[in-house]
């Protein structure tokens, strides 16, 4: 059977169709600019060139109509018509205390769905506003709605609530909810299966470090804390976001630099983090760049970075009481061998040793320790398309 899995920005449309038969990718691409000037699609068909589409799409529905014809067509497509794709997965951001994992869209999935927009505000609307456009387009192929949330909802009380007073939970469902849930799923269950051990005998940190980063402890086969909060902002420094700081600096900035509350969060989700301490750049490329020009300020930056990293490698280690392995995932921990290495060295009192050599590898998974090491190392690179395709197939089946 063939996936389409989508994921819903909102000016975007990230696809993938994949065979699910073999689990292969078959074309995958990106509507941008849905509803401004400009708009275009980057189609790829997989072992065919890349090409562009510009055609004005006012709205997600039009963008996927755009993005069907491309898949089905004679010459940029993949498949002979709409009617090979057997179910959709959509990615939703957040799922809150709604979802504790993937569900077939009806009515009152829908209904859960917008009963977490205030939550989630940015995102979960155009999540909406995609899953309506394939009702319209596909409505009678069964689509699976898959919560970025979802995996850490196994989270006990006393790792999930805030010291706030309690009605606040109550009222508003202030809470860690936690994000990338789907890529720690698939890294946690692909390090188990990488290792010939079942995931429910280990106790394992995965490591997302992208321009979004966070860190989850997975015992049991279950997450048992994460690094992100009640929005993504929490936790570890990021390309642009504080990551963890004392609350009370918010509002003494506010009143000092005069700031309305928009104008705050902006400050700290969109220049604080790498891109803040470095003044340079969010993206870790750029940065060590200048760092290895001998720009101290970048090199703090990286350094912050990954001390914060380390910590919650720790925190994590002391909250299941030891760790059998820990996991390096998304465009950081992919393809940061230096970050890597300063959070294993640091760890060597554990009984975790990586060996040099492995660990100069970028993005293809593999086993970063030595053989000798108490504790197993991986780079995993992320999947998260696979996965929400996966759950897709497990329901519709
Ligand atoms: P992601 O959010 O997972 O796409 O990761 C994006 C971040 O990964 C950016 O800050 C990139 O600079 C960083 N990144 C991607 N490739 C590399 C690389 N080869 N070396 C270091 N950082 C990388």
């Amino acid at each position: 059977m063939n996936i389409l899995v989508i994921n819903c920005g909102s000016s975007s449309l990230k696809y993938q169709l994949i065979d699910m038969d073999n689990e292969k990718e078959l074309a995958k691409g990106l509507a941008e600019r849905i509803g401004i000037e400009g708009s275009r699609v980057k189609h790829e068909v997989i072992g065919k060139e890349k090409v562009i589409i510009e055609k004005p799409m006012p709205d997600h529905k039009r963008a996927l109509e755009i993005v069907i014809e491309s898949l089905a067509d004679d010459e940029i497509g993949a498949i002979k018509s709409m009617d090979e794709i057997g179910a959709v997965g959509h990615r939703v951001v957040h799922g809150g205390e709604n979802f504790t994992k993937s569900e077939i869209i009806d009515d009152k999935v829908m209904e859960g769905i917008r009963e977490c927009i205030d939550i989630a505000p940015l995102h979960n609307p155009p999540n909406i506003m995609g899953i309506e456009a394939c009702q319209e387009i596909m409505p009678n192929v069964p689509m699976v709605a898959v919560f970025d949330t979802a995996f850490h909802q196994t989270m006990p009380k006393v790792s999930y609530l805030y010291a706030l007073p309690y009605e606040l939970y109550e009222k508003y469902g202030i809470r860690r909810y936690g994000a990338h849930g789907t890529s720690h799923n698939y890294v946690s269950h692909r390090a188990a299966e990488i290792l010939g051990k079942d995931l429910k005998d280990l106790k394992m940190v995965t490591c997302h470090l992208g321009n979004g980063s966070s860190v989850s402890a997975v015992k049991d086969g279950k997450c048992l804390d994460t690094s992100m909060g009640f929005t993504p902002l929490e936790g570890l420094i990021m390309g642009t976001r504080t990551g963890d700081i004392d609350p009370a600096i918010v509002p003494f900035v506010m009143q000092k630099e005069n700031l309305n509350p928009e104008e705050m969060s902006d400050l700290l989700n969109k220049k604080s983090g790498v891109l803040g301490i470095s003044g340079i750049s969010s993206d870790f490329r750029d940065v060590e760049n200048e760092a290895e020009k001998g720009n101290e300020r970048a090199q703090l930056a990286l350094d912050m970075f990954k001390y914060s990293v380390l910590k919650y490698v720790g925190a994590y280690t002391a909250a299941m009481n030891g760790v059998d392995a820990i996991v390096f995932t998304a465009g950081v921990g992919e393809n940061s061998p230096e970050d890597r290495e300063y959070v294993c060295d640091a760890l060597e009192y554990l009984g975790v040793k990586i060996d040099s050599e492995k660990n100069k590898v970028r993005g293809k998974e593999t086993i970063i320790s030595t053989d000798d090491s108490k504790v197993k190392v991986l780079v995993v690179p992320t999947n998260e398309e696979l996965m929400i395709a996966r759950d897709t197939l497990n329901l519709v089946k």
